[in-house]
Parts: structure tokens; sequence; C-alpha cells
């Protein structure tokens, strides 16, 4: 159990530190994990066997390279970029406190939408950056471009995730035209769930035009190495080395690596994986939508999960876990979220253990 942060030790942080907690995840051992957004198909069988490899033949005792320089090279070309418009993180999470390292801090403004992803505010929070929030709309979540425009040219960093966890919505590659045109800083597309996306909703064909454009991806959700903490960010060469500057050396180590090289050396064979992902989740949305009579609200999405509002959501989440050993995560407290749950898209028999759950929940069975 965390103990909690003394007063005597408090008094002694950073005071935008002091005011933090200890970062819990809400994880308990389950039958069916669907609360982290993560691939559950696991790694096809060849490329773990490929996976397996990397990790024996990883050699332990000289220090890894600095910027994973074969990953880096791989990421390059299958994303059609040089080298040096590519950077290797311990996760995407490192990548995006590098960026708040590099581009926040006092008088610095980060620019984003909530409800997203709670990390950038609380990364900005940490450095004393000002963190602008242009809300989305209550009902649809769809981002105000033209107040997220306007509020872009007086910021250091913009971040707009596509797809948006948790909502789900896909932001439009004009739009992301038009606040790179804007903003003095950086524009961070944080693309974490992209692959799960149609083909053309990516921003990354607008790299070639904007030095000041930033695109986040990680392997942890598609390509099936959350526990292997591999992020990248495509930019140009200056952004990189910004990010390049701060970064520890050797954050990424020669385990991560390997698994790395050999995920993206293989990942074409993740494509049936996603596939199913993408069509289960439609499937998943349609069910739920037809629980209306039940309360429900489900929310389309780009990503491998959905946001379900219903009533008494806190509730409905304790009772999948402690009568389904079904595990979802909990928004129903987050600002704008009232009663939402986020659900990952499994396969197809975790899917239907979910939507039967929910259904017995619901009906008051
Ligand atoms: C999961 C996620 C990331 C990055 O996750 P890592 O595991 O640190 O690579 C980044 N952005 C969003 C919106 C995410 O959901």
């Amino acid at each position: 159990m965390p103990q909690g942060i003394s007063d005597r030790i408090r008094a002694a942080m950073r005071p935008s530190a002091a005011v933090l907690e200890p970062y819990d995840p809400a994880f308990s051992q389950v039958r069916i994990n669907l609360s982290a957004n993560e691939n559950t198909y696991g790694m096809p069988s060849d490329v773990k066997v490929a996976v397996d490899k990397g990790l024996c033949d990883a050699v332990t005792n000289r220090y890894p390279q600095p910027l994973s320089n074969e990953l880096r090279s791989e990421l390059a070309r299958w994303h059609g970029v040089g080298e040096d418009h590519v950077i290797v993180g311990n996760g995407g999470d490192e990548l995006l406190f590098n960026l708040f390292l590099a581009f926040g801090g006092r008088d610095h403004v980060l620019v984003s939408c909530e409800p997203t992803f709670s990390v950038y505010r609380l990364y900005a929070e940490l450095v004393e950056t000002a963190a602008v929030n242009v809300p989305r709309d209550p009902e649809t979540f769809e981002c105000d471009a033209d107040a997220l425009v306007e509020a872009a040219s007086r910021a250091s960093i913009v971040v707009v995730t596509s797809p948006n966890n948790p909502t789900g919505n896909l932001f439009p590659v004009e739009q992301t035209r038009r606040l790179c045109e804007a903003c003095p800083g950086i524009v961070l597309l944080d693309e974490a769930y992209m692959e799960f996306a149609p083909d053309g909703s990516s921003a990354e064909p607008l790299l070639a035009e904007y030095g000041n454009l930033a695109v986040l991806h990680t392997l942890s959700k598609a390509f099936c190495l959350a526990g292997g903490r591999i992020g990248y960010v495509l930019a140009s060469p200056s952004v990189v080395n910004a990010l390049a500057a701060v970064r520890q050396p050797y954050s990424v180590n020669v385990f991560s690596q390997a698994a790395g090289l050999a995920a993206v050396r293989s990942r074409g064979a993740f494509g049936p994986a996603i596939a199913s992902i993408a069509s289960e989740r439609e499937r998943l949305l349609d069910e739920l939508a037809g629980m209306g009579g039940l309360g429900v609200t489900a929310w389309p999405s780009a990503g491998n999960f959905l946001l379900v509002r219903m009533p008494d959501a806190h509730v409905v989440r304790n009772r999948l876990r402690d009568e389904f050993s079904i595990l979802v995560r909990d928004f129903s407290s987050a600002p704008g979220l009232r009663d939402c749950l986020r659900v990952t898209v499994g396969m197809p028999d975790e899917n239907d253990a979910l939507l039967d759950a929910l259904r017995r929940l619901l009906k008051g069975e």
C-alpha cells in the first residue's frame, strides 16, 4: 500500500511536485483486462520468436546506443523520413516528459483540449508551464478548431491527441495545418492509437512542410510492447535535437531496443490483429448503442477503445471487476466525463464477456 508523503518530506519538495501523489494505475489481477488499451491478442508467435532472439543476443556489459540507432533507422525507413527526423524514447511518456522539459517552463504555455490524456497537464504543471484548456464539445467531444488555432497563437506547446484518449475522436489533418501555421511553438500530434484509425488520418504528411510539427507514436498499443517501453517522435531535425538535448542518454535499455527492433521489422505481422480490433470496435459500438434502453451511450472511436456512459458507472465498474473479473477504466469522476467508462476493445470472446456482464448489471439481474 502507498504510504503517502510525510509533511516533513513534502515541505522539502519543489512546490510543483509537492502537490502530487504517486501514480496508481488501479490495476488488479483479473480474468479479462480491458483497462489500459493494450493489444490483448498478444505478440504474433513468429514475432515473439524474433523478439526472444533479440533479447537473448542483447549485450549487457556495454551501455546501449544512446539514440537507439538501429531501431531509429528502421523507424525512419518505415515512415519514409531521414534518421535525423526520428527520436526513440522509453515509452511515449518519456518523450512527452522531454517535450515539456525542452519547451515548457515558467512563462511558457501549453494548449490542449480536455477531456484528454491527463499526462500533458501533469508534466506541464510539474515544470511550471501554464496550462490552457480549449474544451471539447461536451456532447461530441470534437475539438473547437477555431478556438484552438486562436489559443495556439500564444502557445509554446500545443498537444492534440488523435485519436483522442479517452474519447476516440480524430483531429482533421487540415486543422493541424492551421495549428502549425498559427503556433510560434511546437505542435505535437499524439498519434499513440493511429494504427487503429482509417488510412489518411495521420498528420504525418505535414512533417515535410512544418518544422514545428511533431508526431508521437508508441509500440505500446498496436505493437504489443507496452511492457517493453518504446515510443518515438517524428519531427524536424531541430525538434529532434531539442528533445535529444534534454533526455537521459541511456534511458532506452538494450532489451527494449532489441525487442522494438524485432517488432518493427515484423510490423506487417500485426496487421490481422489490428484489423480485427477495428472491426470488433464497430461491433462493440453497435451492441452498446443497442443498449440505449438501459441508459447506455457510446461514442464512435478511431482507437482500440470506446468511451461509454451509463447510470452509476462507478458502481458498474467495481461490480465488473468484483463479480465478473473484468477490468475497465473508470473516468466517471473526471471533468466532462460524468458516468463514463473507457473499455479497451479486446478479442471477440473478451468483448462478448464484457457485453454480457454489462447487460446483466444494467438490467439489475
Ligand atoms: C498510451 C499512450 C501514450 C504512450 O504510452 P507509452 O506506453 O508511454 O508509450 C501516449 N499518448 C496517449 C494518448 C496514450 O494513450
